[in-house]
């Protein structure tokens, strides 16, 4: 296994790297998609989409073949009638809305999801969502957010969710003699937030997470919030908690040993933790982790990797596969290159990393032909494509879908990238 580089104050990797801006056709699912695993994180929450029979079909597709009892998101269609202006969208919209509350009394939040056509006729959902609330509050809380996918990618869903939540949360009374309290910020698998909460409370430090997995239990934010960012495609929901007084934590993303290690250290050092609490409290699962790792060092050392921009996990995720993993960066392209919420990130990436943001899909996937690349990483839609060139590609969906943060993921996260290579030498065997 190669061994960490320590980051050091002189580093700075791809700090002030050139990066490639590229404003062509993209090729990215939009931002609906984020329902899957927000609907899975906030328990008691609905998400109605308000669309067409496509995005009906998206969430459906990227859902898999789920059987729901009692589903826990639907579209509301928007058919050629309301298109054609011939019925009122507001009043249909507010009966399916009527409909689904009556039959469902466990939903007490509900989000009204914009789509492309919800759009298209301008139907206004935060009046329909002010409306509603109005009607079925204090039991139902009804927001608004779009998931339509022009000029998106999807991870924008989340952010825009947690950013059309923030204004519900309760506000942290101001006080001198109080300690900071420490927020974690992005949607984390129910495992993986169980886990960090035990890793925190080893340092004596009560956490809260948001989203919740209860909406009646909203964190409280405020000045004395110290937000820690778990996803680094946060950048509305990061801006509008800094609105209400919270303190951005400087830290990477805790993805690999490293990223977890520094995460940790960093909220702990704004928290005022002493070092040796946290290296006790790090020290077993730092080793477990590194044991874990090293048994996909072999498959994936030297090995080259050629990102298409699409979840925005890009750049930490490269840094974990070169760092701890000794592959090759061939290029890290990236939706948005968030600077600020990157800059550790970026110090670590090897130095001369191409780096590029936005796509002009054809000219990229010129460039990964000429770079042929062990394992390249895409949308769904360009996977079938580059694996019949023979490349092997790994969805990048399924970083988002799949538990990586974190130790105890550190060697599913590797895994996720030896698979398919390994499935690729079978093949050719
Ligand atoms: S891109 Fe637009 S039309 Fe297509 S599924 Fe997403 S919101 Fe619906």
């Amino acid at each position: 296994m190669n061994a960490v580089i320590p980051l050091h104050l002189a580093d700075a990797g791809c700090a002030d790297a050139p990066v490639l801006r590229e404003r062509g056709q993209r090729e990215v699912f939009c931002g609906l998609t984020g329902i899957i695993w927000l609907h899975r994180k906030i328990q008691d929450a609905f998400f109605l989409v308000v669309g067409s029979r496509t995005c009906a079909h998206l969430i459906q597709s990227a859902a898999g073949v789920m059987i729901f009892a009692e589903p826990r998101f639907a579209t509301a269609i928007i058919d050629e009638r309301d298109l054609a202006g011939l019925a009122d969208a507001n009043e249909e919209l507010d009966r399916v809305v009527s409909r689904l509350l009556e039959r469902r009394p466990d939903i007490r939040l509900l989000f009204l999801v914009g789509s492309c056509p919800s759009e298209v006729i301008k139907l206004d959902l935060s009046r329909a969502a002010q409306r509603l609330s109005q009607r079925f509050l204090p039991s139902v809380r009804v927001l608004n957010y779009s998931g339509s996918g022009i000029e998106t990618t999807f991870t924008q869903g989340e952010d825009a969710c947690l950013a059309a939540l923030v204004p519900e949360l309760p506000e942290l009374p101001e006080s001198p003699t109080q300690a900071p309290q420490l927020l974690v910020v992005g949607t984390l698998a129910d495992v993986v937030e169980d886990q960090f909460r035990r890793l925190f409370s080893a340092m004596g430090l009560q956490v809260n997470f948001f989203p919740p997995r209860n909406s009646q239990a909203l964190p409280a934010v405020g000045p004395g919030t110290r937000l820690l960012l778990a996803q680094p495609f946060l950048g509305d929901t990061a801006r509008a908690l800094e609105g209400r007084g919270a303190q951005r934590v400087a830290a990477p993303f805790p993805l690999g040993v490293e990223g977890s290690t520094a995460w940790f250290e960093a909220a702990a050092q704004v928290m005022g933790v002493p070092p040796e609490r946290v290296a006790q409290a790090l020290a077993a699962p730092q080793e477990r982790a590194r044991q874990a790792l090293a048994r996909h060092a072999q498959a994936l050392g030297g090995r080259s990797i050629f990102f298409f921009p699409d979840s925005q996990l890009e750049v930490p995720i490269a840094r974990f596969l070169a760092r701890e993993l000794g592959m090759r960066l061939l290029e890290v392209g990236t939706p948005y290159l968030h600077r600020q919420h990157l800059a550790q990130e970026l110090a670590w990436l090897p130095e001369g990393t191409p780096l590029s943001e936005g796509q002009d899909v054809e000219r990229q996937i010129e460039r990964c032909r000429a770079a042929r690349p062990d394992i390249v990483v895409c949308g769904l839609g360009l996977a079938n494509p580059l694996e019949s060139e023979g490349l092997t590609t790994k969805w990048s969906i399924e970083l988002v879908f799949t538990p990586i943060q974190g130790f105890e993921q550190a060697a599913d996260l590797a895994e996720l990238f030896a698979r398919p290579l390994l499935r690729r030498q079978l093949l050719a065997a």
